[in-house]
This record gives C-alpha cells, sequence and structure tokens, in this order.
C-alpha cells in the first residue's frame, strides 16, 4: 500500500502550505462523509468551504420558511446506527434551523470540525501532469498542494444572485435566499416582493404572506404543488422510524429517486380508471413527494398518462382556489407534471386569497431592471418595494465548479469545456482531469430526482473505496477515458431522451441560464440502477478508468 503522507503544514515564502492527500471542497451533506471516509482510510485530508460553518445547503439556505421536502428519518447517513439512532426530528418535514442543527451534531459526533476550513474559498484548481498533482489557491491567497481532489461543492449551490440590472441601486433591502443574513431580516408590515416561484420561492410566500404590508410575486411559470403532510414526532413516532433503521439501509439505495416508496403500484394500463384514482387519491394524502417519484413510473413517458396525472394534480389546485383568475394564473397547462422539480406547499395557494397578496405575470413582460425603487418590467411598469427577495435560483449541477477555475491535463478550463457540453463520466470524474472526483455532479442521480443523503452516501463511498484500490495497488493517478465517458453520455441521453422531462425548460435542462448547454443534469435511470451501475465498475477493477 501506498504511504500516507504524514499531516504537515510546510513553510512556503513565509505563507503556510498545506500538503495533503485529498482536499474536498464543501462541508455539507456530502463533503462531510467524504471527509470523514478518507480521514478513516488514514489519508492525510482537509476540507475547505466559503462558509463559516457546516451544512452547505443548510447553512445557506436560511430564508424564511426553508424546510425539507424528503422525510426527515430518511435524509440520513445511513453507514452508522449509533450516528442514525443519536439524533430524534421533531418532525417529518423540519425546517432549516433544525436541519442545521443536525449537521452540526453529525460533524461533532465524528469529530470532523478540526479538519475543516471554514471561510475558505477556493478560486482555483490546477493540475500538473508531471507530478500528478494538484495545486489549489484560495481566494485569500493560500495555496493547497493534494494528490486527490473531491469536489463536494453542491448540486445548488450556485446562487443566481446578480441576475438583474441596477441590483446595487435598490434603496431597499435585496436578497438571494441562498444568502439570507444570519440576522433577523424584519419584514413585518414591509412591501416585499419575490422574484420566482419555485420550491423556494413557494416556501418564501407561504411563510411571510401573513406578516408582509404587501406582497408582490413575480411569476414566470407557474407550478403543479403538492400539498404537504408533515406530523409533529414524539418519543413514540421517533422510536418507531428509528425501529426501521435497518430497513431503510436496505430500502434506500435500491428505490428509483432513494426515498422509502418505489413504484409498486402496478403498472397504470392494468388498471380501470377508478384504480388508478384510488391509488392518486391515497399517495395525494400522503403528502410528500411519492406522487412524484412513486405513483406511476408510465407518467415520465407516456403523455397520455401524465396529462390523466397532471390534470388529477390540477382539480387538487382548482378546489382550493377562489376564482378563475388565480386558477389561469397559479395552475400550469403547457407541461407535464413531474417534468419540473415538484414543489412540497402548506398554505401557499391560500396565500394568494389574502387581500395584500398579489401576483405579476412576467412570463410576457420579464423583469427588466432594479430600480432604486423597485423592479421595473419590460413595458416600463415600476412596482415599487422595502424588500426584494431573489428566489431565482441557482446555476445547477454544474454551476459551482465552473466557479473555480479548475485546470486538467495540459491546462484544460473545466469552465470553457461546459460552456460547450457538460459530460461527466457517472458524475464521478470527467476525462482530462486526473485524480479529479465529484459529487452530486452532472450526469449523477441528483436533487428530488435522488434523496440526496442516499445518492451522496453512495457517491462518496464510491469515491474512497476507488482511493482506496489506487493505494493498496500502489497507483498514483486515476482519469476516466474518452471512451468510456462517451459511453456514459450516450447512455445517460438515451435514458433522458425517453423521458418526458427533456421535452420541458427547467433547470433540470439548465434553461434557466442563457446559453447553458442543454442536458437533463440529474441521471433518471434510477438510483438503484445507477448504483449497480457503479458498483460493477469497481467490482471490475474499474474499466474505463486509466490507472497508473
Ligand atoms: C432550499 C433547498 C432545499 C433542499 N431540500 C432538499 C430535500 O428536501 N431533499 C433532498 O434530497 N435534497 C434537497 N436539496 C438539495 C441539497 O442541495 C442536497 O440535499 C444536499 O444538501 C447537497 O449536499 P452537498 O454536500 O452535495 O452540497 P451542498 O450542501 O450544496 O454543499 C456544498 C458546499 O460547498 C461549498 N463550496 C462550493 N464551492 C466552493 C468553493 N469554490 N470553495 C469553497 N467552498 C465551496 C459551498 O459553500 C457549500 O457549503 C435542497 C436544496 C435546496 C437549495
Amino acid at each position: 500500500m501506498a504511504e500516507v503522507t504524514s499531516k504537515k503544514v510546510e513553510e512556503s515564502n513565509g505563507e503556510s502550505l498545506f500538503v495533503l492527500d485529498a482536499a474536498v471542497i464543501g462541508a455539507g451533506v456530502a463533503g462531510l462523509y467524504q471527509l470523514y471516509q478518507l480521514r478513516e482510510q488514514g489519508l492525510n485530508v482537509r476540507a475547505f468551504d466559503t462558509a463559516g460553518g457546516v451544512g452547505g445547503t443548510w447553512y445557506w439556505n436560511r430564508y424564511p420558511g426553508a424546510k425539507f421536502d424528503s422525510a426527515s428519518y430518511i435524509y440520513q447517513y445511513l453507514f452508522s446506527e449509533e450516528l442514525y439512532k443519536g439524533w430524534s426530528w421533531t418532525e417529518k418535514f423540519p425546517g432549516q434551523p433544525e436541519i442545521e442543527r443536525w449537521m452540526n451534531y453529525v460533524a461533532d459526533t465524528l469529530d470532523l470540525r478540526g479538519d475543516i476550513q471554514f471561510d475558505t474559498t477556493i478560486e482555483s484548481a490546477h493540475y500538473d501532469e508531471d507530478r500528478g498533482r494538484w495545486t489549489l489557491t484560495t481566494v485569500a491567497g493560500q495555496v493547497i498542494d493534494t494528490q486527490f481532489l473531491v469536489g463536494c461543492c453542491g448540486m445548488l449551490s450556485a446562487p443566481m444572485s446578480d441576475l438583474f440590472e441596477g441590483q446595487s441601486s435598490f434603496k431597499g433591502q435585496i436578497f438571494h435566499t441562498a444568502r439570507w443574513p444570519r440576522e433577523t431580516v424584519e419584514l413585518k408590515g414591509k412591501r416585499v416582493g419575490v422574484i420566482g416561484n419555485g420550491a423556494t420561492g413557494i416556501q418564501v410566500i407561504q411563510t411571510i404572506a401573513p406578516e408582509v404590508g404587501e406582497l408582490k410575486v413575480f411569476i414566470r411559470t407557474p407550478q403543479y404543488v403538492n400539498a404537504m403532510n408533515n406530523p409533529q414526532y414524539g418519543p413514540a413516532e421517533v422510536e418507531e422510524y428509528k425501529s426501521k433503521f435497518e430497513y431503510f439501509q436496505e430500502r434506500l439505495p435500491n428505490t428509483f429517486a432513494g426515498f422509502e416508496f418505489n413504484f409498486d403500484n402496478g403498472a397504470w394500463a392494468d388498471q380501470t380508471p377508478e384504480q388508478r384514482q384510488a391509488v392518486l387519491e391515497r399517495i395525494w394524502n400522503n403528502g410528500s413527494l411519492e406522487l412524484w417519484i412513486a405513483s406511476f413510473s408510465e407518467m415520465f413517458f407516456d403523455e397520455d398518462v401524465n396529462e390523466q396525472v397532471s390534470e388529477f394534480v390540477r382539480n387538487k389546485m382548482r378546489e382550493r382556489l377562489k376564482d378563475k383568475e388565480l386558477c389561469d394564473l397559479l395552475i400550469p397547462t403547457d407541461y407535464g407534471f413531474g417534468t419540473h422539480r415538484v414543489p412540497l406547499e402548506s398554505g401557499y395557494l391560500e396565500a394568494y386569497h389574502l387581500p395584500h397578496v398579489s401576483i405579476v405575470s412576467v412570463k410576457d413582460n420579464p423583469v427588466k431592471r432594479i430600480t432604486p425603487e423597485g423592479i421595473q418590467l419590460t413595458d416600463g411598469t415600476t412596482h415599487q418595494f422595502d424588500v426584494i427577495i431573489l428566489a431565482t435560483g441557482f446555476d445547477a449541477g454544474s454551476g459551482a465548479l465552473t466557479r473555480i477555475d479548475i485546470r486538467g491535463r495540459d491546462g484544460r478550463s473545466l469552465k470553457e469545456q461546459w460552456q460547450q457540453d457538460i459530460t461527466t463520466t457517472m458524475g464521478l470524474q470527467i476525462c482530462g482531469y486526473p485524480n479529479l472526483f465529484t459529487t452530486g455532479a452532472p450526469l449523477a442521480p441528483s436533487a428530488a430526482l435522488c434523496n440526496m443523503t442516499t445518492c451522496l452516501q453512495q457517491q462518496t463511498e464510491w469515491i474512497t473505496e476507488c482511493i482506496q484500490h489506487l493505494r493498496t495497488n500502489d497507483l498514483q493517478v486515476i482519469e476516466a477515458t474518452r471512451e468510456a465517458e462517451d459511453a456514459w453520455v450516450k447512455h445517460h441521453d438515451e435514458t433522458a431522451d425517453a423521458t418526458l422531462v427533456t421535452k420541458t425548460n427547467s433547470w433540470y435542462m439548465g434553461s434557466n441560464i442563457e446559453g447553458k448547454p442543454r442536458r437533463l443534469l440529474s441521471y433518471i435511470g434510477g438510483v438503484g440502477a445507477y448504483r449497480q451501475k457503479c458498483t460493477e465498475v469497481a467490482d471490475q477493477g474499474y474499466p474505463g478508468f486509466e490507472m497508473h
């Protein structure tokens, strides 16, 4: 086995230089577990995060109403029974403060803090082919030398926060939801504008609507919504879910989306309309993402089935909205249910019944700029605000990595490459970038098409095992071959193109960013199937990967 570099900090021109076996970018769900595993393997490893604390998504997204859409008892690490059972959730879908506390519990229980450098942004990562090592530079000018680089940078961590001309001229307060300040923001009685009504916008809107003085929601694309059923948990419920630990360990990695439910309702074609309706009603009443990722799989492939399920959801929305005008503004008709990220909500639709809440449709009259007073639309209309909330989402999948100046072999730039075509090998490596591993990256299952703890555990475990394989066999470098990457991209595209998801414009397809190459960012062949493919590659000694 290759010798482990002893932990050292060298002095270079008076600056401390970390010489590492592995550097992990990010201290969210993926980064924490990656750090833990590589350290357990005996590597000299350190994690770096721009954030001032652990949690990633759950550190940054502290906007009003931020919460899980995964059930708390499955959004968990399942490698340790002690870790799982040492934490008790208070409800099925808890809010950000509780989730952030849980992430801190994980970091403390696994004693990770000492190996994480917070408030540190990795600005560049350059590969030196002669040395087979990466040189990282932080924004503060610190230099890190490492053999392996693991980008656990997050699928939804590069906020689209600087979208509109004139933002800095606004005289009030303006916040992107993923950069919400730690201190309390007073919204009571204020005139508030929210741009965006995706999963995040919906959580914000339903939460702040009762307290603000006036709320205008700028809507480009109406969303199908699914009412959340959020029971509180006392000792009996906690004991009940904890007793299923082993079941979850077995079950979650093998379902379509890493949740506890799967497409177990039989084939659509085999059922009468009444039977289908009964299934949909039962699942609807569960109030989770089950309707989307575990009702009828035909919904993803068959336009007719999709339309019938879409109509079921539209009817549920119609029943709750008070008039036709609101139905026209809030109920989608030009794309199918489930081809966008489906948000869960609690009272979101009813928020629009409040007299001080209104909708500004920006489908045909987009936001032009932010002025000192508020938001100006293309037709010149201006809406005045005290606070503007940008629920404008993320440069999903690729954004966190392309915001770093990553240079692989021969100085090739990942940013330039992905401006042309976003490709990876199973989302775990990229041809041309030896010893760089990624999690939550494009072309691996992610973001709501996967319960992310399930996927990120599997991906980090694969990376850990791969590095172990190299060290056991005295190998220093691994890189995905062009053939393997092309084959994965082909398989990914064939799988994706068979679904209706690729026929819709959404951030899943990169459509929220002008000029972003169009490709489904998440693998949609199923979490269980993906895991099997990854395991096969490892078991067969990493065919499709060049090692020396
Ligand atoms: C509001 C919201 C709600 C969500 N709800 C769910 C849910 O219910 N279920 C679910 O499965 N998923 C959900 N997700 C997806 C969520 O992102 C994942 O569940 C998971 O938290 C991702 O973990 P991660 O470690 O991959 O990345 P992240 O948690 O995004 O962490 C990445 C970290 O990398 C750091 N980083 C990035 N670039 C750099 C750099 N250059 N230098 C230093 N640090 C850097 C970031 O600061 C960040 O802290 C949600 C996402 C959002 C935004």
